[in-house]
C-alpha cells in the first residue's frame, strides 16, 4: 500500500498541474461517478485544490464537488500533457480530468467517490483535516492527543496496529510503522495501556520527520508521472536508510542483535523490530523471548 508520502507527492503534482485550471473534459469508467457527472457536470468547474489526507487523494472542484480517491494496492494517478501517449492501457482508466494543457488519469483506482463539503465532513473513512501527518495543519501535540485518546478507548490494542489506523494518525504506512517504532525504542506488540505520553510524543515527532524527509520536491522536471509505488530508482538508497524494515535475520544497525519479523494484526501486516533496542514492556505473552532464543541460537 502506498505510504502517505507517496499520496502527498501525487496530490502536489496534481495540484501544480491542474490546480486553478478549468476542467475541459471528464471521463470515467465508474458508474457511480458517471451518474453524478450526468447530474452535475465537471466540465466548466475550476479545480480549486488537490490535497492528500492520509492515503486519500482529495480533489476539490468549484461548486461544492469533491472527488475522493483511494489507491489501495493497485491504483495510481498519472499526469500527461494533452495528446501524450498514456503508459497504461485504456481499459485500466477509471477517471480522466482534462484541462487545457494536462490530462490527469486515474488508473486502476478501486475507491472513488464524489462528495460535497458536508458529506466529506461526515465521512468516517476519509481523515479530517489535521490528522494527516503531512498536512500543513498537522500538530505533533494534536497527534499525540489522538494516540493517547485512542489508547484510553482501546487499551489492549497493539501499538503497531494502531499506528496503521488511518483514523488515528493518517499517512503512516507499513514501512514507517516499523521504522518509527524502532526510532522510539517501542516494542511493536505493546498494548496501548503501556504506552507513555513521552513515548507517544517521540513516535509522532519521528513519524512527522520521516514522512517530511521523504517528500521530495519534484517540481519543474517536465512530465511527472507518479504511480502508487515508489520510484524504483531510489529504492537502493532507501533500503540502505531503513533501520529494520525488511531486515529480518540481519544485524540491528544500532546494537547488532538479530532483527525480527512477525505478522501482526487481523490484516497480518509484517512487523520488523529489534528485540534488544525495543524491549518488551508489560505482562502476558511477550514478544521478547522469541528474540532472546534467536540470539542464543545465533
Ligand atoms: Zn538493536
Amino acid at each position: 500500500m502506498p505510504e502517505g508520502d507517496t499520496i502527498y507527492r501525487t496530490a502536489r503534482a496534481l495540484e501544480s498541474a491542474i490546480g486553478g485550471k478549468v476542467v475541459t473534459g471528464f471521463e470515467t469508467g465508474l458508474a457511480m461517478l458517471a451518474r453524478v457527472n450526468d447530474d452535475a457536470p465537471l466540465v466548466g468547474r475550476v479545480v480549486k485544490k488537490v490535497e492528500s489526507r492520509g492515503k486519500w487523494c482529495v480533489i476539490h472542484f468549484s461548486g461544492d464537488l469533491i472527488l475522493v480517491t483511494h489507491m489501495l494496492m493497485s491504483g495510481s494517478w498519472h499526469l500527461y500533457r494533452t495528446g501524450e501517449r498514456w503508459q497504461m492501457g485504456r481499459s485500466r482508466m477509471r477517471v480522466v480530468i482534462r484541462t487545457a494543457e494536462w490530462e490527469a488519469v486515474g488508473f486502476n483506482i478501486p475507491v472513488a467517490e464524489f462528495h460535497t463539503e458536508r458529506s466529506l465532513m461526515r465521512s468516517s473513512e476519509v481523515p479530517k483535516l489535521g490528522a494527516d501527518i503531512l498536512s500543513g495543519s498537522f500538530k505533533v501535540e494534536a497527534g499525540v492527543a489522538r494516540l493517547i485518546a485512542y489508547g484510553h478507548e482501546y487499551p489492549d490494542a497493539e501499538i503497531a496496529v494502531v499506528l496503521l489506523n488511518q483514523r488515528v494518525l493518517a499517512g503512516l504506512g507499513n514501512v514507517y510503522k516499523s521504522e518509527v517504532l524502532f526510532a522510539a525504542e517501542v516494542n511493536p506488540f505493546r498494548e496501548m495501556r503501556t504506552i507513555t505520553q513521552g513515548e507517544a510524543e517521540v513516535m509522532v515527532d519521528v513519524a512527522q520527520r520521516y514522512m517530511k524527509a521523504n517528500v521530495v520536491d519534484g517540481k519543474g522536471d517536465g512530465i511527472v508521472t507518479y504511480s502508487g509505488n515508489r520510484r524504483t530508482t531510489h529504492a537502493m538508497n532507501r533500503e540502505e536508510r531503513l533501520w529494520v524494515y525488511r531486515r529480518q535475520g540481519q544485524e540491528c544497525r544500532r546494537c547488532g542483535a538479530v532483527v525480527m519479523m512477525r505478522k501482526q494484526g487481523v490484516q497480518a501486516r509484517s512487523t520488523y523490530w529489534c528485540p534488544e533496542c525495543q524491549p518488551w514492556v508489560g505482562t502476558g505473552e511477550t514478544a521478547a523471548p522469541v528474540g532472546r532464543v534467536d540470539r542464543l541460537l545465533r
